[in-house]
């Protein structure tokens, strides 16, 4: 009997066989103003307030991570993030070995609770760095990308829908073929004839989905389902508040429109509650809301376990630093049907030396290790406030 030998070749240098000592960690605070302002869940945003987190390890190698505020989704603010990391995260990170990034990421998890954000930033730059380290992306980290190319979805606001369809009808030029509404803010019958009227211009075959953040009662939404019917929207995200989970269900029940949960979601375990009740078909994954890579790895297998289509996004409006991190999670999410949003162009300026673009509708992920850009500290520096 002829026995095989399993040939071991022995490393030349073994990246993991020494620790990787994280020396400095610093929060800073920046403001960005936007190229125009952007209607939220009825605020008026005019600059995107985020954090950016600087984690350097002994020898002088740095990641980045970044997060924005959301007083509506994580209820994060600015100065309570910067004291989020000065005072609570970087003790239990520094003079760590970054190569242990899920055990220092669950001790950052149980150090204070909520703050998604904070904790998400520091995770973010944390396989930026252990990324840099082994010379691979952050999706190489994670068992390497299943798509190079994602689409985007490009969102429409304007007061009046004929500025919606020029607007859609430019953009599809342009390649986009994704677009999201901005709903819940007249009435559920304008907004419903809206849609069908967008969906009748720009044809059957673009996607459409329409978002809320939140501003519509029980009854507006039912309305909007049953007058939206034709307009072949793929999704309605996020209609009702995000406590309301048994008047989502109630609504799942009845809407032709699938539903999708996004200020709804914060955790795993609102995923398991939201889909026990039958309440979404999809989630919106935000690394802010899941609190950090990792977590935000562990949702996208739960959603394709449960069978949940999953829409991976930005906040409005972070900076090329979150945006290449997400589009390196939507490269190995499992089921990313429901398309993705990055957010950095709507930022005046970026904070990276080559921005994430969106080119013919879609998005490229960004080769070269970690997060695949190279951030700019002079723009980090401009744009501090504190
Ligand atoms: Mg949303």
């Amino acid at each position: 009997m002829t026995q095989t030998r399993t040939v071991v070749r022995p490393l030349r240098e073994d990246p993991a066989a020494k620790p990787l000592i994280i020396t400095r960690l610093e929060a800073i605070p920046i403001a960005i103003p936007l190229g125009k302002p952007v209607t939220m869940a009825g605020v008026r945003i005019e600059k995107a307030c985020n954090l950016i987190v600087r984690a350097e390890a002994a020898g002088g190698l740095t990641g980045w991570g970044e997060a924005s505020v959301a007083p509506m989704m994580t209820g994060d603010l600015l100065s309570g993030m910067v004291e989020a990391v000065n005072d609570h995260l970087a003790p239990l990170v520094l003079g760590q070995d970054a190569l242990r990034r899920a055990e220092l990421a669950l001790r950052c998890a149980h150090a204070l609770h909520g703050n998604g954000g904070p904790k998400s930033a520091v995770d973010l730059a944390l396989a930026d760095l252990v990324g840099r380290h082994f010379g691979v992306s952050l999706a190489h980290l994670y068992g390497g990308p299943v798509r190079e190319t994602m689409l985007p979805m490009y969102l429409l606001g304007n007061p009046k829908v004929e500025d919606d369809i020029a607007e859609a009808q430019k953009k599809i030029k342009e390649g986009f073929t994704f677009f999201k509404l901005k709903v819940g803010i007249k009435h559920p019958a304008e907004e419903a004839a809206a849609a069908v009227e967008i969906r009748r211009k720009i044809g059957a075959d673009i996607a459409l989905c329409a978002d809320a953040n939140m501003g519509m009662t029980f009854q507006n939404a039912r309305l909007f389902v049953e007058r939206a019917r034709d307009a072949g929207l793929m999704f309605l995200e996020q209609p009702l508040r995000d406590d309301d989970f048994d008047g989502m269900a109630a609504l799942a029940r009845v809407s032709p429109i699938p539903l999708n949960g996004d200020e709804s979601i914060g955790s795993v375990a609102s995923i398991l509650a939201l889909h026990r009740a039958g309440a979404i078909q999809g989630a919106n994954i935000k690394t802010i809301k899941m609190g950090g890579v990792g977590a935000t790895v562990h949702a996208m297998s739960v959603c394709a376990a449960l069978g949940l289509n999953i829409n991976l996004a930005c906040k409005v409006a972070e900076s090329s630093i979150a945006a290449a991190g997400l589009v390196q999670l939507g490269s190995i999410a499992p089921n990313l049907n429901w398309g993705i949003s990055v957010t950095n162009h709507y930022l005046a300026e970026d904070l990276c030396e080559t921005p994430i673009r969106i080119e013919h509708g879609a998005i490229h992920r960004p080769r070269g290790p970690g997060l695949g850009v190279e951030v700019k500290e002079s723009q980090v520096q401009r744009f501090r406030v504190k």
